[in-house]
């Protein structure tokens, strides 16, 4: 027996894991099955590839055995093995010269130490986590002889010689108080199924099944060992495409979804090259259920190398596609990622801008049919537009994707559809916000486009408001909202502005009855059946803007609105030729008040709107 001594940093790597990583426990035993899918790789490779190991028998599976009582959990493999030189090299210092730099940094740093362990490979020494003794019994393959190596993890380790029949590495450990939970068939297939599902070797548990035969007092116990493939040994998104039928598609969906309905499409990537990496990304035909909370269920699983990473993180896809579900799986990520680390890693950021990319032109394929994107719409269409204030770098492909409602269509138009039907030389896209769709189609501020045959977009979602103003152009377009008062100045003819020279004086009279009601008082040249109406000045947010703000509890700056006057309305002709008194100011007010009725706005104090109009009625009849 030799007798060995870890290096310095095995002994705080160690250290580290056992108080940084506790509440991760679990993932000792993905630890040791990637270790073993790993030295089955390497046999097969050697068996492929190298002439010694022809004759090699390759029989790749890894098995895992219990014993309750003894408190023993075994993991073995027909992988490559290990002699003695390899056990004291591989399981007595740490070979990377970049994990060794990271654990010397971090000793000494306690506070540290949780944030930053999982940048670095945890590997086989995580075993210690759940087991106060170790003992790995293995054989390389090609030669003679086995050792044992057995070590508590505090300080070395002993090497003895051994007995194995073939080649490969049983590994069991004697589990301490934090590791009893794993002698238990559920447990372990739980685990198994959780990281190791699609490793490509089958998984073999060993468990005793216990049953009563016969009755009363002939009845009898029988206890019979028996073993069951717990892993898919599959993974079915590395398989080719030309290998796989929808039907296979929509059930791997069902199984990664948990969703009992068929996807409404999906996306399958074997991307070579540069970057080596596999993406299968599914559409729901529905919307997730929870795709409007912050604490959504991310749907995109990394995998590494077909091992499970993580299913619980949400940088790996932009939030406004949090509907998608499916799986990456990388070939260079190493297997230890930390979440601090995944989101700097520039592998997975570069996999992430190509499967953006890569979903956006599927959608814009889909869109092709209006049929089938109108219900892809309905479902998406919303977190698409948080796309637009989201996603800078492919805004332009989002506004190709969106769709609104017009004064023009029937349904849904796209931005690309009403630049078709622009006429003359109109070059402004124009739209009005607000809350109801049936109130803005009748509202004021549209008279003018509606004269001059000018399509109006309908922005009836609340997003909108957030959204669109932040936009400003679609190709050469401007976008511009009929709320705010400079949308209707290019529409301005030489007899509008004749208008608005004429009114200066009812104006100025107006606007000493307004006082600091409003921020101006303007001629307009965009109402042609309505006496008047309001608009937000050109910076300021619109007043549903501000509504909702409030509505949302956020104290928003409250900007005044801009009354517009129509020169060419009777009221208004009327009111130029009124004396000042009661009669003048309670036309103001109402010419005021009816503005911000029609657009579904709180007057500050109904009940004198209501008297002052039964006054004027009172005096007409
Ligand atoms: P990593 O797997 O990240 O290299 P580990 O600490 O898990 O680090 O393992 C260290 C080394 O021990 C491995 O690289 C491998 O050479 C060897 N090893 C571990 N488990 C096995 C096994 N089941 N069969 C053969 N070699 C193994």
């Amino acid at each position: 027996m030799s007798q060995h001594q870890f290096q310095t940093e095995v002994s705080q790597l160690l250290h580290l894991i056992i108080h940084s990583l506790y509440s991760h426990k679990e993932i000792f035993l993905r630890e040791l099955v990637s270790n073993s899918s790993d030295a089955l790789d390497k046999l097969k490779h050697l068996t492929l590839t190298d002439d010694a190991y022809k004759q090699v028998e390759f029989d790749p599976r890894i098995d895992i055995s219990f014993d309750e009582k003894a408190k023993k959990l075994t993991i073995s493999d027909t992988g490559i093995g290990m002699n003695e030189n390899d056990l004291v090299e591989n399981l007595g210092t740490i070979a990377n010269s970049g994990t060794k730099k990271f654990v010397e940094q971090l000793t000494g740093d306690a506070k540290r130490d949780s944030n930053l362990i999982g940048q670095f490979g945890v590997g086989f020494y995580s075993c210690y986590m759940v087991a106060d003794k170790v003992e790995v019994v293995t054989r390389k393959a090609g030669e003679n002889d086995a050792y044992l190596w057995s070590s508590d993890g505090k300080t070395g380790f002993d090497i003895e010689k051994a007995e194995r029949d073939t080649h490969g590495t049983s590994i069991t450990l004697h589990l301490n108080e934090e590791g009893v939970e794993y002698v238990s068939r559920w447990e372990i297939q739980n685990i198994v199924k959780k990281y190791s599902n699609h490793i490509p070797f089958p998984i073999f548990l060993h468990y005793e099944d216990t049953r009563t035969e016969g009755e009363g007092d002939d009845a009898k116990t029988i206890t019979e060992q028996k073993e069951e493939q717990i892993n898919a040994a599959s993974a079915f998104w590395k398989r080719s495409k030309s290998d796989l039928t929808d039907n296979d598609y929509k059930e791997f969906y069902k199984d990664l979804s948990h969703d009992y309905e068929d996807p409404m499409f999906w996306s399958h990537v074997h991307a070579e090259g540069t970057l080596d990496y596999t993406t299968l990304f599914y559409i729901p035909s529905k919307a997730p259920f929870d795709l409007y909370r912050a604490d959504y269920t991310p749907g995109v699983k990394l995998y590494v190398k077909r091992v499970f990473i993580t299913d619980d993180e949400k940088e790996l896809m932009p939030t406004y596609l949090r509907f998608v579900k499916g799986i990456i799986d990388s070939e260079d990520l190493p297997l230890n990622v930390s979440r601090e680390i995944l989101q700097q890693n520039r592998v997975l950021a570069k996999i992430k801008t190509n499967s953006v990319k890569k979903i956006l032109s599927e959608f814009t394929q889909y869109a092709k049919d209006s049929e089938k994107y109108e219900h892809f719409y309905k479902e998406f269409g919303r977190p698409l537009k948080e796309g637009l204030y989201q996603d800078y770098e492919n805004r332009d492909t989002l506004l190709e994707l969106v769709r609104f409602k017009s004064t023009k269509v029937e349904g849904l138009t796209s931005l690309a559809d009403y630049a078709s039907r622009m006429q003359g030389d109109q070059n402004t896209i124009y739209y009005i916000t607000g809350e109801n769709e049936a109130s803005l189609r009748l509202s004021p501020l549209l008279e003018m486009y509606k004269k001059k045959d000018i399509e109006v977009l309908i922005l009836d979602d609340e997003i909108d408001e957030i959204v669109i103003p932040s936009v400003n152009k679609y190709k050469d377009f401007e976008l511009k909202s009929v709320n705010r008062s400079d949308a209707a100045d290019e529409l301005k003819t030489d007899d509008d502005k004749k208008a608005e020279e004429n009114l200066k004086p009812l104006i100025e009279r107006i606007k000493k009855v307004l006082g600091d009601k409003v921020k101006d008082v303007k001629a307009s040249s965009r109402l042609s059946d309505s006496p008047s109406c309001i608009v937000a000045d050109t910076s300021d947010p619109t007043f549903q803007m501000q509504a909702m703000l409030k509505a949302m509890g956020q104290d928003a700056p409250s900007s005044k609105p801009i009354l517009e006057i129509n020169p060419g309305h009777s009221i208004i002709e009327k009111m130029q030729k009124m004396e000042d008194g009661d009669l003048f100011n309670d036309s103001v007010l109402l010419v005021f008040e009816q503005a911000l009725v029609v657009e579904g706005l709180k007057l500050e104090n109904p009940a004198d709107f209501v008297k002052r109009m039964n006054d004027v009625i009172n005096r007409a009849l």
